[in-house]
């Protein structure tokens, strides 16, 4: 299993050294939310317009680890340009993963294999438990946003 941990570890570093989506919106008006983890230090600020039910676009900002830094960079990727009952499912697909998620409601249908392929390299965090707030730091964040646009 080394070949895929190596791999994994490959998909985090790209992610930290080249972040997706990363930075601000000042138009149109976006759903602004802010999240901090103060185990590690990580802040996290994500951007977002939700435009016809979906994520028409997203950009993150922040300062954290090569963790919270990567997992936002590859959440972004994830939702950008999805529709937003989508979204909920990745997210709790994604909360699953790392052993953070509420109640079983049944298996969700997988809608895009190739976007959950990437964010399975984080899985390899839940071996470390300190560092689960930080992979889910920026997707605890996006949530909160996208409550706030169903208001
Ligand atoms: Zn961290």
């Amino acid at each position: 299993m080394a070949d895929l941990d190596d791999l994994y570890r490959e998909i985090i570093l790209d992610h930290y050294k080249n972040p997706r989506n990363s930075g601000t919106i000042e138009s149109p008006p976006a759903l602004v939310e802010e999240g901090f983890n103060p185990l590690c230090g990580d802040e996290v600020k994500v951007y977002v317009v939700v435009g016809d039910g979906r994520i028409a676009d997203i950009r993150i900002s922040g300062q954290g680890c090569s963790i919270s830094r990567s997992s936002a960079s590859l959440m972004s990727q994830a939702v950008k340009g999805k529709p937003l009952s989508e979204v909920l499912e990745v997210l709790a697909r994604f909360r699953r993963m790392m052993g953070v998620g509420e109640e079983e409601q049944g298996e969700p249908e997988v809608a895009d294999v190739h976007n959950l392929g990437e964010l399975a390299a984080l899985q390899g965090v839940v071996k470390f438990p300190v560092r689960i707030k930080c992979a889910t730091l920026p997707w605890n964040t996006l949530s909160a946003a996208i409550a706030r646009a169903s208001d």
